[in-house]
């Protein structure tokens, strides 16, 4: 909302809705061009999009359904492909890996087919992804993971979702030391439990369980998708020039 990303190109998986269409809404705000990518749903996709042109920013959307072979490389010929239908110049300076899947259960319950399919999509996407990006982002840049509370407070319930979120948060650490030399911050961003249509079935219209969501925040409230976009907008700016290898808690102060 500062006309501080004027310039600037920025990528965030899983765009077309929830966190991730909250964050391409505000960078988009901040003056990025914002490539919106989306793994299935066209339609939310050009939501987001259409969002972001009503408000004078710039957009254009990339399919990749991630956690398959060769996802990484469909989405960066999706964003090559964007960036020229649009004239704009090649080059990337903000990636958001957001794109995620949960699985609720306990150690008990999951199956490795369950558990092969959360770490596809939580971990070697954005792995992948960096690595077929590396000669696209430019010196300065940002990388930014959405992690997750769930590496701080123990959720029984999502062991392998939370252990992916970890996984997320040491990838975050060392490849910041790998792009320090060019300038590049990689941090993690954490949420806490935010109102999003993922845990929409168990608490939206549940008093009980929207209530003791909110006990988890210091705030006494559930957070919003903006609650994060803009920490996310902050990691991105110039302003966080001197931040790396960081995870930012976006929790509401849930940890206290
Ligand atoms: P969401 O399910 O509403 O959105 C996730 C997005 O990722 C969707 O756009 C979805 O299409 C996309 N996606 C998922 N799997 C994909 C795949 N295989 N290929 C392509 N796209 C795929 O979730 P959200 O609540 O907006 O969460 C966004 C991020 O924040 C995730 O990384 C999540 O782990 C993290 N997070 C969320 C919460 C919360 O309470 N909502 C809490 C902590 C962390």
């Amino acid at each position: 909302m500062n006309g501080s990303l004027t310039g600037r190109t920025a990528l965030v998986t899983g765009a077309s809705r929830g966190i991730g269409r909250a964050i391409a809404l505000r960078l988009a705000a901040d003056g990025a061009l914002v490539a919106v990518h989306y793994g299935s749903n066209v339609t939310a996709a050009k939501e987001t999009i259409e969002l972001i042109t009503e408000a004078g920013g710039r957009a254009f959307a990339v399919h990749a359904e991630l956690g398959r072979p060769g996802d990484a490389a469909t989405l960066w010929a999706g964003f090559d492909a964007g960036l020229r239908d649009i004239g704009a110049a090649p080059g990337l300076d903000i990636l958001v890996n957001n794109a995620a899947i949960g699985r609720s259960k306990g150690i008990d319950a999951v199956t490795p087919e369950e558990f092969d399919a959360v770490f596809a999509v939580n971990v070697r996407a954005p792995f992948f992804i960096v690595q077929h990006g590396l000669d696209r982002i430019r010196d300065g840049g940002r990388i930014i993971n959405i992690s997750s509370g769930v590496t701080r407070i123990a959720y029984p319930e999502t062991i392998a979702y939370s252990m992916t979120k970890g996984a997320l948060d040491t990838f975050s650490l060392t490849l910041a030391k790998v792009l320090g030399a060019r300038n590049i911050t990689v941090n993690s961003v954490s949420p806490g439990i935010v109102d999003t249509d993922v845990n929409a079935d168990w608490l939206r219209d549940n008093p009980d369980a929207w209530a003791h969501a909110a006990a988890y925040s210091t705030f006494n409230r559930v957070g919003e998708p903006a609650d994060i976009a803009d920490v996310v907008a902050f990691v991105a700016s110039a302003d966080a020039r001197w931040v790396s290898g960081q995870n930012i808690d976006a929790t509401g102060g849930s940890h206290l």
